[in-house]
């Protein structure tokens, strides 16, 4: 059986020396991944390889915090009428979320919160489920998305605590555990405690990679045997449980 990513970069300029390479590789090992944007750039770019890869590569487009604070107004109510515009072509709003880790400034913080609202009402409006970026903020973003009827949630690379993730799974919301997973005691404790039926996996290339190089969307495979050894279960049992998941969350055939 294949593996997935259901969060990825391919996109990104680390992989312009190789990317067609990197593709076809892919399509040997794995049945599909999901490209995420992040910010006009790279949303156009995940985009354009959903439309060069279809039934295989499939979009994500939203506006990370850290990037949705640059923007001026203008430009934010740009790129969130981009997204109404190309709702057909994407399976998904993110990455959006609320980043504290980055980000200090109160006022600053502020933005964030008006922004990610906005993008999470422009998700709920396209029926769209939502890849959440929280970093030092997941209770605050996990309060936030509970007035908000999302199609699904999903927590992307998650780091937060215990008991920030058993409210995440009270509101319905998925868990994706990422590469990190290779080389962190937490996480493991986490995927051990989090029911099959709510886990997703990815890699967040090109970063995360266990090897200190780059990521590659494939090593997901590493993400099914941690989660495996720490739920003490059959790889194939994770590997098929995390494929149904996906593609019930993102609505893929
Ligand atoms: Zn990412």
């Amino acid at each position: 059986m294949k593996v997935i990513d259901v969060h990825c970069h391919l996109q990104h300029e680390k992989f312009t020396p190789n990317r067609d390479e990197v593709i076809a590789e892919a399509k040997k090992k794995m049945e599909f991944l999901i490209v995420a944007g992040a910010n006009p750039q790279w949303n156009r770019g995940a985009i354009s390889l959903s439309e060069k890869h279809k039934g295989f590569i499939y979009a994500v487009v939203g506006l990370q915090p850290v990037d949705a604070i640059k923007h001026s107004e203008k430009e934010f109510a740009e790129e969130l009428e981009f997204i109404r515009k190309n709702a057909k072509k994407i399976v998904g709003v993110g990455e959006i979320g609320l980043d504290y880790h980055w980000v200090k400034d109160e006022k600053e913080r502020e933005i964030q919160r008006q922004r990610f609202e906005k993008l999470l009402s422009l998700a709920e409006e396209l029926k769209l489920p939502v890849v959440i970026h929280s970093w030092d903020a997941e209770a605050e973003a996990v309060e936030i998305l509970s007035r908000y009827e999302l199609k699904s949630v999903v927590m992307h690379c998650f780091s937060g605590s215990k008991e920030v993730m058993e409210k995440a799974l009270a509101q319905g919301y998925y868990i994706s555990f990422s590469t990190t997973i290779a080389f962190s005691k937490t996480a493991k404790k986490l995927a051990r405690d989090c029911p099959l039926e709510r886990i997703l996996v990815e890699t967040d290339a090109p970063y995360l990679d266990p090897a200190k190089g780059i990521n590659m969307p494939w090593n997901t495979a590493i993400v099914i045997k941690k989660i495996a050894d720490a739920k003490k279960s059959a790889e194939y049992e994770v590997l098929s449980k995390v494929v149904e998941n996906a593609k019930k969350v993102f609505g893929i055939k």
